[in-house]
């Protein structure tokens, strides 16, 4: 059985990608990019260790509850754990989801990568956005990517570059969970307060 390594989970967010998607941040990070807005997630140490399996039914209801378009992978470093997260966009592409993925790696890196599970990986994947955080260079005019260097890739039909400026849509959402605590995720960041 696939198990993976998460760090976050977000069931319904308008702040990660076209939609409303199930945003699922993975622990451990190989590269160490100056401010890195997820300093937590990035030690290669178990932080909750979920089995595939449990994640396919969140992903399942999330789409029966909150009217999901897909799910979107984030980290830490996705790639990292491609065998486990390629059977989750599998699923997720079977139930007519689109899958996003947000890697510190350039594609054609990944492409010629040794990375267990990658090229299953990158087969159910609808969006690829690439490259380390530069904080010197931050992005002001397109969703989702943190700076000017980070790139779209459509891997399929699903999306274009319509996506990419931003408009009028979310950039940063804020919760409070049943015990008070509050969380923030969207550009560029996920944190507990
Ligand atoms: S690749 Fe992403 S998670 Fe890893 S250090 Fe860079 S910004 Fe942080």
């Amino acid at each position: 059985m696939a198990w993976l390594n998460v760090a976050a989970i977000v069931d319904a967010t308008d702040a990660e990608g076209p939609g409303t998607r199930t945003a699922i941040w993975v622990q451990g990070c190989l590269k160490r990019c100056p401010s890195c807005c997820n300093p937590d997630f990035l030690k290669l140490e178990p932080a909750s260790v979920i089995a595939v399996k449990k994640l396919k039914k969140k992903i399942e209801s999330n789409k029966k509850h909150f009217g999901i378009e897909g799910i979107t992978l984030l980290g830490g470093e996705p790639v990292l754990q491609a065998p486990g997260l390629s059977e989750l966009a599998e699923f997720a592409q079977r139930i007519g989801l689109s899958v996003m993925l947000f890697t510190g790696y350039k594609l054609e890196e990944l492409k010629e990568s040794q990375f267990n599970g990658i090229d299953k990986l990158l087969r159910h994947v609808d969006i690829v956005v690439d490259g380390e955080f530069e904080s010197d260079i931050i992005e002001q005019n397109r969703n989702w990517v943190g700076s000017e260097n980070q790139n779209f890739h459509y891997l399929s039909e699903k999306y274009d570059e319509a996506i990419e400026p931003i408009k009028e849509g979310v950039i940063t959402e804020w919760r409070i969970d049943p015990e008070g605590v509050v969380s923030a995720n969207g550009i560029p960041f996920i944190v507990k307060v």
